[in-house]
């Protein structure tokens, strides 16, 4: 246990649901304080807060434009994984949206040529996600060196109880265990239900342009407009109507302003690992 283990422990030894006992346990003078343990998103067992992250992976312009305005309008807040210049991405509000690279390396892994190419479109990015989550051990400590300081290519689907780490330190690896594309290859349903929204752990979601403007909901949908070349007549023409991709963004913003869970960034909870208020997994230095 590293560097938040005491943080950790004072959890514990309060209670392992602190949210509904706790009130009970102390002094009425320490109430104050109990309140705002209990309100407090950096809640150690529970970290009540919910993040977006969105590859945007080479996706139409109208297809990014698309999510883009659906995200302001519910006040959303996000981390955009970038992979090219579009004008879509011209004017995003920096107290809402954390830009982010989205690195290819298709051929080997030569990460110094990757980010030569995307570092000018987002030069204060301090994390990134790699295309078909590449991960290698000495890729990570490239990364450290190069300054990032969080990378979120670790994709573990419906894991609960997920932690930041740090591997190999100091960069932070922040886990996720959900993914568009991913629930469109299972047969579970598109409800919040179906992924134990309410389970201890980070709670990430990363999403496609593409796949919301789909609505994606099974891999052949997708193959079915790639085929077609993206095209927007095409894309309109086979966008899903029922439960897909984009029905169960829409359950999530719904879910995030019912309960008022807070939304950050994937550099926000980076940073709060940083300060030690969250804590991280086994592997620190
Ligand atoms: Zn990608």
């Amino acid at each position: 246990m590293g560097r938040d283990a005491s943080v950790v422990g004072a959890s514990r030894s309060l209670s392992s649901n602190p949210r509904d006992e706790t009130i009970f346990l102390v002094p009425l003078a320490c109430c104050r304080e109990v309140v705002s343990f209990m309100a407090n998103p950096l809640n150690p067992e529970r970290l009540e807060v919910v993040i977006l992250s969105v590859d945007i992976d080479w996706a139409p312009d109208f297809a990014i434009e698309a999510l883009i305005r659906r995200l302001d309008r519910h006040q959303a807040r996000a981390t955009l994984f970038l992979t090219h210049q579009s004008s879509a991405l011209a004017e995003l509000d920096p107290r809402r949206y954390e830009l982010g690279l989205h690195p290819h390396l298709p051929d080997r892994l030569d990460l110094a040529s990757a980010l030569s190419t995307l570092s000018p479109l987002a030069p204060q990015a301090r994390g990134v996600r790699f295309h078909r989550l590449i991960q290698s051990t000495p890729l990570m400590a490239e990364l450290g060196r190069a300054g990032f300081l969080y990378d979120a290519s670790l994709l573990i689907p419906y894991q609960t109880h997920l932690r930041p780490f740090r591997f190999p330190p100091p960069l932070i690896r922040i886990p996720y265990a959900w993914e568009d594309d991913v629930h469109a290859m299972t047969n579970k349903p598109w409800t919040l239900e179906s992924i134990d929204i309410e389970a201890p752990g980070l709670r990430i979601f990363d999403f496609h342009p593409i796949h919301v403007f789909l609505n994606t909901d099974s891999p052949s949908r997708y193959e079915a407009a790639k085929k077609e070349g993206f095209t927007l007549e095409a894309c309109r023409r086979l966008q899903h109507s029922g439960p897909g991709t984009s029905t169960f963004l829409d359950d999530l913003l719904a879910y995030v302003h019912r309960r008022r869970v807070e939304m950050w960034t994937l550099l926000e909870l980076a940073q709060a690992v940083s300060r030690g208020h969250v804590p991280e997994g086994c592997f620190s230095s």
